[in-house]
């Protein structure tokens, strides 16, 4: 079906997608789906209930022991390729979906979903690789290792970027062998529900991927960590919700991977390419309306050229139009959701308080173009300490902080006087600093004279409070095996331990 696009007209979804087939929820749950653009609901969905979520996990657990688990990587592969296509048909579609339901302006939506497909392509090529190793010991036995799925994957994914989200863990799992739960964040359903036609159509066998939209605290997300049929969860989202799913989850010994949040440093040298540095920087503080754990929210500035940077963030700052989401000159749209919006105020009038110097921005807008929507100035605050709240806490709004560093110490100790340890990224032409500082920063990706540069095939991942495990790249298949070590004996005889 495609999806109504009428701004005045409400989608209803109101099915789940379980055992591969649309089945309404037992308790006739749905969840309001807001334009942040507009304010007002574009969708209505689905929600799940507790039956829902014990079927689901049944269905992912019955394909894991029956067909999926029996189908030989290179067919799983090839099932995954069928899906990759059909995305790829769909992407104008899901770019338009994630604009309405998550505020992310189109022109960032359509080139981003525009390239999922090369990212399922890519874990396909990886379905039947997971080999194991032949361990040398000695001719009495062969000792050896399989790499086994790790089983039915509860995966939990954030408003921000939820198609991503949804990719970077559908992906190796099923690449792993793995069967899927999958629940999108409340605020922004649509996107990953309609994924469900797509898994139809592509031919997978009933089961493998599951799709129940609805809450996370005591609701469908609480669940599935709680449930004793789910192996793994994976969950994107924040520090504080994945310690409550450690807590949940491990009376049933779940395993886990956590993407969460970021506070990034992005350091600009004097002796960068400034210009370049300042596209990346100002793009890095706005792109997602600031949604994004990988944005470089802390923008050190060396000293010399301090007024320079801060001057250019100004003159973007006024260059940057905001409008609805689905409009293709709109460069950024609104927070996704008006809590969202309350936050990043809050967070403004934090920096303000704590003796930052706003230089521009800070205000909702709230003209005859913005009506209702929860649009937010384009903010940068100067003479930003790191000590300072607005430094060190994830505000996930367009704010940029800009702090100023004297020398390769101190931006280096700046950098990593931070909680978080996800990204970061800098500016310089002296390809031995560029190492140095590189090598000296805690977090799990570096850009050196680049920024957000991210591909499936990139290990991406948190060192400290921004997480465990990585997603993408081969390592982000580890995730989603497990290792079976088997023995052996070459001669089968067993010494009698009771006889002298
Ligand atoms: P969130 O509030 O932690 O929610 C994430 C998901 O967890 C949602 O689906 C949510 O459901 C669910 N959830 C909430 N409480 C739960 C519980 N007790 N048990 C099980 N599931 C539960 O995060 P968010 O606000 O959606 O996303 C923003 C955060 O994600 C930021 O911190 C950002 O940095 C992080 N993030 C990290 C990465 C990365 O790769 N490192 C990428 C993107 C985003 P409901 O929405 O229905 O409550």
């Amino acid at each position: 079906m495609p999806i109504e696009p009428a701004s005045d007209k409400v989608l209803r979804l109101d099915h789940l997608f379980i055992g591969g087939e649309w089945s309404p929820p037992e308790d006739g749950g749905e969840i309001n789906s807001i334009d942040p653009s507009t304010g007002r609901v574009w969708a209505v969905v689905a929600s799940g209930g507790k039956g829902d979520v014990d079927r689901a996990v049944a269905s992912a657990r019955a394909a894991l022991e029956g067909p999926w688990g029996h189908m030989p990587g290179h067919e799983r592969a090839a099932l995954m390729r069928r899906f990759a296509d059909l995305y790829q048909a769909r992407a104008g579609d899901l770019a338009e979906i994630e604009a309405r339901d998550s505020g992310r302006a189109i022109r960032e939506t359509r080139a981003d979903i525009g390239s999922h497909h090369h990212g399922y392509h890519w874990w396909a090529s990886l379905a039947d690789k997971a080999a194991g190793r032949t361990i040398p010991f000695d001719d009495t036995v062969h000792a050896f290792t399989s790499r086994v799925p790790v089983g039915v994957v509860a995966a939990i994914t954030p408003w921000n970027v939820p198609l991503m989200a949804a990719a970077w863990k559908l992906g190796p799992a099923l690449a792993a062998g793995c069967t899927v739960v999958i629940k999108p964040a409340e605020q922004t359903p649509v996107g990953t529900l309609e994924l469900g036609k797509l898994f139809e159509a592509a031919g997978f066998p009933p089961g493998v991927v599951n799709i129940v939209p609805g809450y996370g605290a005591g609701d469908v997300g609480e669940w599935l960590v709680a449930h004793p049929g789910v192996d793994k969860v994976a969950f994107t989202g924040e520090g504080e919700t994945a310690k409550a799913i450690l807590r949940t989850g491990a009376e049933t010994m779940k395993r886990f991977t956590f993407e969460l949040g970021g506070k990034s440093p992005h350091i600009i040298f004097e002796d960068a390419d400034v210009e370049q540095a300042i596209n990346a920087a100002t793009n890095s503080a706005w792109t997602l309306c600031g949604q994004s754990c990988a944005l470089g929210s802390r923008v050190l500035v060396q000293r010399s050229i301090y007024d320079q940077v801060a001057e250019a963030f100004c003159s973007r700052a006024a260059k940057v139009r905001v409008g609805p989401a689905i409009d293709p000159h709109t460069h950024m749209g609104p927070q996704a959701h008006l809590a969202q919006l309350e936050k990043t105020l809050s967070y403004i009038g934090i920096g303000r308080s704590e003796g930052a110097e706003l230089l521009t921005g800070g205000e909702r807008l709230v003209s005859n173009t913005h009506s209702a929507g929860y649009f937010v100035q384009p903010t940068v605050f100067a003479n930003v300490s790191n000590d300072m709240r607005i430094a060190q806490e994830e505000i996930f709004g367009p704010v940029a902080a800009l702090i100023p560093f004297e020398d390769e110490d101190d931006a280096v100790s700046i950098a990593n006087d931070t909680r978080f340890g996800l990204t970061a990224g800098l500016w310089t032409r002296d390809t031995g600093r560029a190492h140095r500082v590189a090598s000296r920063i805690r977090a799990g990706m570096i850009w050196v004279n680049t920024y957000r540069f991210i591909r499936w095939s990139t290990p991406y991942g948190g060192f400290g409070a921004s997480g465990w495990g990585r997603e993408n790249g081969i390592e982000g298949l580890d995730g989603y095996l497990d290792t079976r070590t088997t023995i052996v004996s070459t001669h089968g005889r067993f010494p009698d331990a009771y006889v002298d």
